[in-house]
């Protein structure tokens, strides 16, 4: 490639030997059938070489696609293309009146992107953003369209897909009346004597429900809360009411955060925990999460607390959030209400590696499933147990793209194919 193509974070540099951005869906599909290898590049926000078509491949980006967002107010559904972000359609779905059930912590990533590696907010009602999804239309190997709604046996496989089916050009998604929230945030919720009845009660005390901590001590440094103005306030004993707005990562400007201290807001401008029009997290950083089974979640903090001086060596945040069970065959949720720890770590490869392979560790015997768009270690025949779909994932692969067009070394490693 002449033009030298990174992700978000800059820790990956794309190998491929050409990247395009068609102008329309026929130069897209003429591009797929003609191609041996590829690979789209949504926003970039994953830290791994899941998007990497490989030095012989064609990184395939659809921002240059016209952005379709089409809003169905009757049916309360939106159909967006492939390489929409959040933000532009968190607008504009609001100004028709109606909302998404939930977002992540940023509006800057794509949909197509988000959906696929299985990304989540956080809500114990809520599952990941991915069960929004009504519909994906793909265009496969020959460079025709397949779409796949709810209720097709192969749906479970469709949406959180790594990027392994074929290229996703437009996604249908639910949507609801549009909601107010306010965001509330509390310091220093102790460790010491959090058990799991507590623990549950402190995630479900609001639509969604944040810790952070940096390891540095035990327990949590800030609590946040953001409630929808249509359900009660909760009583919040655990902790202490912030007296200034605050950014997760330690150091950072709190004035690139979303408004706290309960003013009430649309949806789309509270959801996340950052604001569209600033740098997301810290913007020099990797990442890596695990999501666990819930009835896990205080053990798992405690080990964690075990390890908490390595950890919090090359870390830079750590946040816990809950996600409803969801019914994706590769999504970390898929079958189980789900505890997800992060970790925002310094931007150091070298140094945080280990780490990451001494937490995970630490997090053996949780059955934790790593976030597919970020670090980790964990090998194929660990992942593949933790999987119970994904034999059917592997045929949903072999039936759409049975040449593996689509499948790069990421895809085949992790799935053990
Ligand atoms: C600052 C920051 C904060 C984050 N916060 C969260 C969070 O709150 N919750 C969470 O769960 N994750 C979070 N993430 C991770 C992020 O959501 C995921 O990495 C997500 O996949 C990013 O979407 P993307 O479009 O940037 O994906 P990319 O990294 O561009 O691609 C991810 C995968 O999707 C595939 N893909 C993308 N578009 C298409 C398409 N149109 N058709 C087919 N395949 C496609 C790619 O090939 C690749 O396999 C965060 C990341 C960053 C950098």
């Amino acid at each position: 490639m002449t033009e030298t193509v990174t992700n978000w974070a800059g820790n990956i540099t794309y190998a491929a030997k050409e990247l395009h951005r068609p102008h329309s869906l026929d130069a897209l599909g003429a591009l797929v059938a003609d191609s041996a290898k590829v690979r789209v590049l949504g926003s970039g926000h994953s830290f791994n070489e899941i998007a990497e078509p490989g030095a012989d491949g064609v990184l395939l980006s659809l921002a240059a696609l016209p952005p379709a967002i089409d809003v169905d107010t009757a049916a309360r559904a939106v159909r967006v293309g492939g390489g929409v972000r959040y933000a532009e359609l968190a607008r504009q779905v609001h100004a028709h009146g109606l909302a998404l059930p939930n977002m992540a912590s940023l509006p800057h990533i794509s949909v197509a992107g988000s959906v696929a590696t299985g990304t989540h907010g956080s809500g114990v009602g809520n599952g990941p953003l991915a069960s929004a999804v009504r519909e994906v239309e793909i265009v496969t190997a020959d460079g025709s369209t397949v779409v796949i709604g709810r209720g097709d046996e192969r749906f479970g496989g469709a949406v959180t897909s790594l990027g392994a089916l074929g290229v996703v050009t437009a996604l249908t998604l639910d949507l609801e009346p549009s909601f107010d929230v306010e965001q509330h945030v509390f310091t220093e919720l102790p460790l010491a004597g959090l058990d799991f009845a507590t623990f549950e009660t402190v995630m479900g005390s609001a639509y969604s429900v944040s810790m952070f901590t940096d390891w540095r001590a035990p327990g949590f440094r800030q609590v946040w809360l953001k409630r929808r103005t249509d359900q009660p306030l909760p009583d919040f004993p655990w902790a202490a009411p912030a007296t200034e707005k605050m950014h997760p990562v330690p150091g950072m400007p709190a004035v690139n955060c979303t408004e706290q201290f309960g003013v009430p807001g649309p949806w789309h401008e509270r959801l996340p925990h950052f604001r569209a029009e600033f740098v997301p997290s810290s913007g020099a950083e990797l990442q890596s999460e695990y999501l666990l089974p819930r009835r896990y979640a205080v053990d798992a903090l405690y080990a964690i607390d075990e390890i908490r001086e390595t950890v919090a060596g090359v870390l830079q945040t750590c946040e816990v959030r809950t996600v409803a069970a969801d019914e994706q065959w590769l999504s970390p949720a898929y079958g189980r209400g789900t505890v997800a720890l992060h970790f925002t770590w310094i931007e150091d490869t070298a140094a945080v590696r280990p780490v990451v392979r001494r937490l995970e560790e630490a997090l053996d015997g949780f059955e934790a499933r790593p976030h597919w768009g970020k670090v980790f270690t964990a090998p194929a025949e660990v992942l593949g147990g933790r999987y119970p779909r994904l034999d059917d994932f592997r045929t949903l692969a072999r039936d759409l793209d049975p040449g593996g067009k689509f499948a790069n070394a990421f895809v085949r490693e992790v799935l053990g194919a």
